[in-house]
């Protein structure tokens, strides 16, 4: 009988390599694709929608060229457990499936306990993430929409490590571009836990400086504490409070819940360490954990673009592994990352990664990849060309 291969979550990772295990076996394996979502959400250029530049259907794509054209299985439900042991999953309808390998990509948790009182203030409708793609996008966009001119748009930043260092940077520069065509006597207000910029500081820096004077701030090394959601206020640890009109909150974040739950978490329980050489979790067996749920190596990105990376790596190494056929001993990975400092212009960063064999992880390759040295709409549609390519990739 064929080995089965179970694939847990169907963003980035997951539906990459659901489809790139049947390529790389020539459609034989077997593989079923497990996620609770109707169509596949992109965070990529989710952005444009809450600066309310583009529409949700701008980032939905349909799942159904796996099933039709590639012969994946797919289950339209979440995983609510994994049993190692046994070896068996289990759905949250109850029904329970048998496997021989999962393939794990959950993508992220975020730690709302870790800011005190932002459970309370989302559920008070009062903070909004919008870290994952889905309602709370149109939602965070709605509430932009209907602040008032002269308002504040306030966007904190976790420590990193968290999915998509650019991100915040990014959508504090469109939600810019709207409130400068809008409502220009408002401000965006970026609280980053961290001491500097995470990811290409000195391009976002020259845009913010070049075109937003006046209308983004940033605050280094504020760290929120608590929320107080009846006055719509942040507090910090020692600086001053912020309050603010919209309150875009991301706390920490970890692997997603099912990863935790499962026992897969390394020593800072956040994250899960595996053999870059497959992706195995190195907790547990045929688990292998691709995307932003796994302890990266040095200088990855937590990004769509290595999740896909990782996707490809694990299903050839998995399919050699069900053949006996040997393991590539020293795999290659890119990761190209474009962000939109307006509507028309984006900058990109980009690296290459080879596995070493004796340090047992990837190591960026010196003298590959690169940075842009200013904003342009030429790589503007050069991001829409990597969106596009990058969906047709994971889902077609
Ligand atoms: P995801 O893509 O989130 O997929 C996880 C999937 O698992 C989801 O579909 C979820 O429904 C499913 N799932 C979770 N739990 C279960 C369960 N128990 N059972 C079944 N299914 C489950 N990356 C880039 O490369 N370029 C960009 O320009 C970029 N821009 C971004 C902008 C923003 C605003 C944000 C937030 C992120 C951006 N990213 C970008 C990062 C990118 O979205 C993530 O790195 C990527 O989605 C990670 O892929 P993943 O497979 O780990 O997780």
């Amino acid at each position: 009988d064929k080995a089965r291969i179970l694939v847990i979550g169907g963003g980035f990772g997951g539906a990459t390599a659901a489809k790139y295990l049947r390529l790389f076996s020539n459609n034989t394996a077997n593989v079923t694709l497990i996620e609770p979502n109707a169509s596949f959400l992109s965070c990529p250029m989710s952005n444009f929608v809450v600066a309310g530049m583009r529409t949700m259907a701008d980032i939905t794509s349909p799942y159904e060229s796996l099933t039709k054209h590639h012969g994946i299985k797919l289950i339209r439900d979440s995983v609510s457990a994994i049993d190692p042991d046994k070896k068996i999953v289990t759905l949250a309808s109850g029904t329970t499936l048998s496997y021989d390998k999962v393939v794990l990509s959950p993508g992220i948790s975020l730690m709302m306990n870790s800011i005190e009182g932002l459970t309370k203030a989302n559920q008070a409708g009062v903070t909004l993430q919008a870290w994952k793609a889905g309602p709370e996008t149109l939602m965070l966009y709605k509430q932009l929409a209907a602040m008032r001119d002269g308002g504040v748009f306030a966007i904190s930043i976790p420590e990193a490590p968290y999915r998509c260092p650019p991100g915040p940077y990014e959508r504090a520069s469109l939600v810019a571009n709207y409130l400068k065509q809008h409502k220009p006597k408002s401000k965006v207000l970026i609280l980053d836990a961290n001491q500097d910029l995470t990811s290409k500081g000195a391009l976002f820096k020259k845009a913010w400086a070049e075109q937003y004077s006046g209308l983004i701030e940033y605050l280094p090394s504020h760290n929120v504490a608590s929320v107080d959601a009846k006055t719509k206020t942040l507090r910090f640890e020692v600086q001053d409070d912020v309050r603010a009109d919209v309150l875009n909150v991301l706390p920490a974040m970890s692997a997603g819940e099912i990863a935790i739950k499962t026992g897969l978490a390394n020593a800072n329980g956040r994250w899960v360490n595996v053999d870059f050489l497959n992706f195995e979790a190195t907790a547990i067996k045929d688990i292998h954990v691709l995307g932003d749920a796994i302890q990266t190596a040095p200088l990855m990105p937590k990004s769509g673009h290595m999740a896909n990376q990782h996707a490809k790596v694990a299903a050839a190494a998995i399919i050699a592994q069900l053949n006996d056929w040997p393991v590539n001993p020293a795999p290659v990975v890119n990761n190209t990352c474009y962000s939109f400092v307006n509507e028309q212009a984006a900058v990109h960063i980009a690296s290459v990664h080879q596995y070493d064999a004796q340090a047992k992880t990837f190591k960026s390759v010196s003298g590959a990849g690169g940075l842009s040295t200013e904003s342009s709409t030429k790589e503007g549609s050069y991001a829409w060309g990597w969106a596009h390519n990058i969906w047709t990739d994971t889902l077609a």
